[in-house]
């Protein structure tokens, strides 16, 4: 709370503050212009995620090896190794394996709490 806090009060908010504090004003300026710029939509926080998972390109976790295809299982960006098969999830093994929020919520919710 006090890392956000910190950040509103670093930032001129735009918007109607409620109970008399600045941190419950509606999200605006160049901090939220930045994060939306850059964790806007869920292909940029999926490029994000994978880069960070697989800094050298996706490897596959059972074989270590790198050819494989991708393909969408609803709205979740898979992996299939072409050497062993295994299809993998984007978000399998990670934080946001288990949920049912969307890649940006997540990403924003990371940023306001980092
Ligand atoms: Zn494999």
């Amino acid at each position: 709370m006090f890392a956000r806090r910190r950040i509103l009060n670093a930032y001129p908010l735009k918007g109607g503050a409620c109970r008399g504090d600045e941190s419950y004003s509606i999200p605006s300026g160049p901090f939220y212009a930045s994060v939306f710029e850059q964790f806007g939509s869920e292909a940029q926080c999926e490029a994000a995620l994978e880069t960070a998972r697989w800094p050298e390109g996706f490897r596959c976790p059972i074989c270590g090896k790198a050819g494989h295809s991708e393909f969408r299982v609803g709205a979740r960006k898979m992996f299939q190794c072409r050497a062993c098969r295994t299809q993998t999830s984007l978000i399998a093994g990670t934080l946001f394996q288990s949920t049912h929020l969307g890649l940006t919520t997540w990403f924003l919710a990371i940023y306001l709490i980092s």
